[in-house]
């Protein structure tokens, strides 16, 4: 089956300035990357790639993992024209409403793809990122949380039982682990820089209630690079994912542990992320019948993150 690959011209209508780190450069570097356009019908075939273009969630759908008040109030902050979330660092612009309601529709329509069949992999080059929202605040960079919103539509709409969700962005996706914090059907695994933004990911953080037993952070110093994160893979977080036996994992794909990202202090090369990609790959097709969605999270080098997202599609496809 095919490898996708989702994206819209719209998520670079996101408007965070020139100067942003999560600015809209991000996304035409990756896509040029790719060798392709984000503007192709659905269904068009572009770089080898089955390339899908998603529709917004509907609101059901956002509000099944935030609350309705935030929601509304997102629409109502960015028509009166605010420039940041008053709930934390995410700059916004007049569309970034509608676009972040897009983003977590690419999430879905990837979701959607590797359980009808239409493919066994998705990539999402979308944005804004998502880990960093909470069900009731968009904090860093993040408005809506795409991960979770298509952990939790696989589990409604395809009766799915289990979803691991494994974030490997450098900082640690505090809003993917509140969401999903006393659910045992979603098991958050984190590996990340510490101590980094947003300061929370602590290796006693495990779940609540019911949900205990079904959060893993697994934090490494600045200055790791490839060996630490290929090793907290292999020989803690794929052991333990592997025993939860999920139906579908969701890869919180961020690429700023690069070497050269200006957001992290880890030292992860671009054969480190190929490295980091096989594991997954090989984990997916043993574990999961091979569905894997992965979605975009961080990244701010232009160039590393091209490059290494180039690579992750590539391997995907392969
Ligand atoms: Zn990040």
């Amino acid at each position: 089956m095919p490898t996708a690959l989702i994206s819209h011209p719209d998520f670079l209508l996101h408007d965070t300035g020139p100067f942003h780190p999560e600015r809209p450069d991000r996304m035409t570097s990756v896509l040029t990357h790719l060798g392709v356009s984000g503007d192709v019908p659905d269904g068009a075939q572009q770089a080898g790639l089955l390339c899908l273009s998603p529709a917004p969630a509907d609101e059901a759908r956002i509000k099944a993992v935030h609350d309705g008040a935030y929601v509304d109030a997102v629409a109502d902050w960015c028509g009166m024209g605010y420039r940041n979330l008053p709930t934390g660092d995410t700059t916004v612009s007049s569309s970034s409403e509608t676009v972040a309601r897009l983003a977590a529709g690419a999430a879905m329509r990837a979701v959607d793809a590797v359980l009808t069949g239409e493919a066994d992999r998705v990539f999402c080059v979308a944005r804004p990122p998502g880990h960093h929202a909470e069900s009731d605040r968009g904090m860093g960079f993040c408005i809506y949380n795409n991960a979770a919103v298509a952990a939790r539509y696989a589990r409604s709409r395809f009766g799915l039982e289990r979803v691991a969700v494994l974030d490997w962005d450098v900082h640690h996706g505090n809003g993917t682990q509140e969401i999903f914090e006393e659910d045992p059907s979603v098991y958050y695994f984190s590996v990340h820089q510490s101590p980094l933004y947003p300061f929370t990911g602590s290796e006693s953080e495990k779940g609540t209630g019911e949900g205990a037993g079904y959060t893993m952070n697994v934090p490494v110093s600045a200055g790791s690079g490839d060996e630490v994160f290929v090793d907290v893979l292999r020989g803690k977080i794929l052991p333990a994912m592997k025993a939860y036996r999920p139906d579908l994992l969701i890869l919180s794909a961020g690429f700023d542990a690069h070497m050269d990202d200006p957001l992290s202090g880890t030292l992860v090369t671009d054969a480190g992320f190929q490295a980091m990609t096989g594991l997954v790959l090989d984990f997916a097709e043993d574990t999961c019948g091979g569905r894997l969605v992965s979605v975009l999270e961080g990244g701010y080098d232009l160039e590393a993150l091209g490059r290494c997202v180039a690579d992750h599609v590539s391997m995907m496809n392969a």
